[in-house]
């Protein structure tokens, strides 16, 4: 299926919620004690025709709709420090958590504004690298790669697909995109330096451009609202490295971000953070690292279950293309979770 078409299909189906009030009706079953949000990008520019990487970025706007949502509908905004109590403790209001990935400048830009208004906490994830100005945001450099080329071939594979206009732009990414994150993290690195370098661009040059730098994070730290969190070294998806790469990637991030910033730093989000990028053995090694929780992007809200499941967390992500009020109210209610999770709450293997 086209990630067009999936994307009119969810939306559909958040409609449909909102319509028949299901998000309501089903909430007391659906929705959990929490849910820890994700966001990624927040700016005010709207994307063009080719912007494959559009769900990881949303409004200003929609962001003051989501916190706005977030206090009619009675959710308590807590920080990550509070989730094991309130999963551990008995049930009471419902909570929600912010959490931004990656270290973006928009977010101090565009975000962090509106968050202070709101005088809600929020935490950052920073991948140390990208403070540092370098790393591989390998996602967003093969979007501008395509972006310049007019044809896109991965040599070794059969893809050789015309990228003229905006559609056969979106196509050739979706293909290559496939195509490298079911193999192995450096071929996958080294296909899109190749595809860098035709473009005339330069692979890694991203992280400078568009990431906080440790002066930025430094600054940020004075803001007690804020909860910096480790997202590894380089961002590869773990659980394709061996132990030894894990065990580097996930504790010299969290030791860096804690020297530079003076600060402890007590949680992890897994790069990637789907079931191919974190597994039993990235959970098992960030409780042994000592965190105090550690996040996913499997999808779900959080149970009083998931208190014997602190590393494994699920998350909400608020998809830069689904920023409607219906979208929001059904992620908040749970309930497209019940389909999507097969009716488990907890998914955690
Ligand atoms: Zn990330």
């Amino acid at each position: 299926m086209s990630t067009a078409r999936r994307h009119r299909l969810f939306e559909a189906g958040f409609r449909t919620i909102a319509a028949t009030g299901a998000d309501r009706w089903l909430a007391p079953l659906a929705r959990g004690r929490g849910v820890i949000l994700t966001f990624h990008h927040v700016r005010p520019e709207a994307p063009g025709a080719y912007a494959p990487n559009r769900l990881l970025a949303i409004t200003p706007a929609f962001l003051d709709h989501v916190l706005t949502t977030l206090r009619r509908r009675g959710f308590a905004v807590i920080g990550l420090d509070a989730v094991p109590d309130r999963l551990a403790g008995t049930a009471g209001a419902p909570f929600a958590v912010l959490t931004f990935d990656d270290g973006y400048r928009d977010n101090v830009e565009h975000a962090a504004p509106i968050l202070r208004r709101h005088g809600v906490p929020w935490t950052l994830f920073v991948t140390s690298d990208f403070a540092g100005g370098r790393g591989r945001l390998w996602w967003l450099e093969l979007e501008r790669a395509i972006g310049r080329l007019g044809r896109v071939r991965l040599p070794g594979t059969a893809i050789d697909l015309p990228a003229g206009s905006d559609a056969e732009k979106s196509h050739a990414f979706e293909a290559v995109y496939r195509h490298l994150r079911a193999g192995p993290e450096a071929a996958l690195l080294a296909a899109i330096a190749d595809l860098c370098g035709r473009a005339g661009l330069r692979p890694g040059d991203l992280a400078a451009e568009l990431c906080l730098t440790w002066d930025d994070l430094r600054n940020l730290a004075r803001d007690p609202m804020v909860t910096f969190g480790a997202h590894t070294v380089s961002h590869p998806m773990l659980a394709k490295h061996d132990a030894a790469t894990l065990r580097r990637e996930v504790e010299a991030g969290r030791d860096r971000l804690m020297r530079e910033l003076g600060r402890p730093v007590r949680h992890l989000s897994y790069p990637v953070g789907d079931p191919t990028s974190a597994g039993p053995r990235e959970f098992a090694l960030a409780r042994d690292l000592g965190f105090a929780t550690a996040v996913t992007t499997r999808p779900g809200h959080l149970f009083a279950g998931h208190a014997d499941h602190l590393h494994a967390l699920p998350r909400v992500s608020v998809n830069g293309c689904h920023q409607s009020p219906a979208a929001l109210a059904a992620l908040l209610s749970g309930v497209p979770f019940l389909a999507w999770n097969r009716g488990r709450r907890l998914n955690v293997g």
